[in-house]
């Protein structure tokens, strides 16, 4: 029989916490490649929590609509090329979703930010002995550029400043505080159990960690800061927010980067009280991502130069196959992982 693509497509749009019924496992014929085009055969799959809002029609990267292909970001090597510069073998990453095997452009479109960043396009990588290529999904893809981009263009966190990060055992959130802790900074992470608590404290060098589902975990977070929060990197919103701003220094710094708070809930949820950005004197900022593909290939070979020496630790939570890929979102959604959630296809 011939060789067929597998892919999972949006069966109903959840009204609340996504679950694997959500979501439809097909076989259809396998992509051909036109002039200029690849087909690429995934070997890992990014499974990300933007994904949970693209699914209930409101993130800015477009909506997901019942019978869609999931999107997503992918590395993958290509098993067909009518494209002069790609040829089979080739390791690329692209934003070919979630099935085994894609159609890609071999050249970049025209434009800037978001419209490259979204672009389907087949972009070589060159694989760094002894990293696994899947890590260009978490701390060297988009998540990891996240973290850099909101931290050392941003936060600025200088040596001695106590910077403070939620989700902080995640791929984003164990980036930020690991480059706050070689830029000097005092980490303090904010994660969901001691388990993940005690990751980031004993191996990736954070001062302390909050575990925000303990009845103490504001007056926690307050101890654990007792010269206030100079630089807060926020993931989540909601009550996580309101505990950070309610313990900023003077002349603190926030990032708004992420809302997992409120990806599940039908309704969008009011903000926290702004009182002490104005007693604090303190600056908020919004980061996207896509404003800042153009640094990409600089903070690859920063962060890979840091792997290797034990500067960066990168925990993954490798997913086996695309068939678990449903119940592993819908595990991510729920704040169920462990590190940077990814497919490894083959297995
Ligand atoms: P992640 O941290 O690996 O996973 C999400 C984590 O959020 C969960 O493990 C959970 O960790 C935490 N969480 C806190 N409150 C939660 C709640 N109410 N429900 C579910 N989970 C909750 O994910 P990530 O990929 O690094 O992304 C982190 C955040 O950054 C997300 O909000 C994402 O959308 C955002 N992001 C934004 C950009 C951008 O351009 N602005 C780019 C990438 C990612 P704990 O249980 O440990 O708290």
């Amino acid at each position: 029989m011939a060789a067929m693509n597998r892919r999972v497509v949006l069966k109903h749009r959840p009204d609340a916490h996504p679950s694997a019924s959500d979501f439809a496992l097909e076989t259809i014929p396998m992509p051909e490649p036109g002039d200029g085009q690849v087909v690429v055969e995934t070997l890992f799959l990014s499974l990300d929590p933007y994904m949970g809002s693209a699914i209930k029609g409101r993130h800015m990267s477009g909506a997901v609509r019942e019978g869609d292909l999931m999107p997503g970001d992918t590395i993958g090597h290509i098993v067909k090329s009518r494209h002069a510069d790609l040829g089979e073998g080739d390791l690329v990453s692209s934003r070919t979703g979630w099935q085994s095997h894609a159609l890609a452009n071999g050249s970049e479109p025209k434009g800037a930010g978001m419209a490259v960043a979204l672009a389907p396009v087949a972009r070589k990588i060159e694989a760094v002995p002894g990293l696994s290529p899947s890590l260009y999904l978490g701390v060297l893809g988009m998540p990891g550029l996240t973290a850099y981009a909101g931290t050392v263009d941003m936060l600025e966190p200088k040596p001695g400043q106590t910077l403070a990060v939620s989700a902080a055992s995640g791929a984003v959130g164990a980036t930020v505080g690991q480059i706050a802790r070689n830029m000097g900074a005092r980490v303090v992470g904010i994660a969901g159990s001691d388990e993940k608590c005690r990751f980031t404290v004993d191996e990736l060098g954070f001062a302390a960690c909050v575990n925000r589902r303990k009845d103490s975990w504001i007056t926690d977070l307050a101890a654990a800061c007792p010269d206030g929060i100079d630089r807060y990197f926020d993931t989540v919103g909601g009550p996580t927010l309101e505990a950070a701003m309610a313990n900023l220094a003077m002349h603190a710094r926030v990032v708004l980067c992420g809302m997992m708070d409120q990806y599940n809930s039908s309704t969008i949820l009011n903000g926290p009280a702004l009182g002490p950005v104005l007693g604090k004197r303190a600056t908020i900022s919004g980061v996207v991502v896509y404003d800042h593909f153009d640094k990409m290939p600089r903070w690859r070979r920063l962060g890979a130069d840091w792997i290797k020496a034990g500067k960066l630790v990168a925990k993954e939570d490798i997913v086996p196959g695309l068939d678990a890929a449903p119940a592993a979102f819908a595990r991510l959604m729920a704040g169920e992982n462990f590190g940077k959630t990814v497919v490894a296809m083959a297995t």
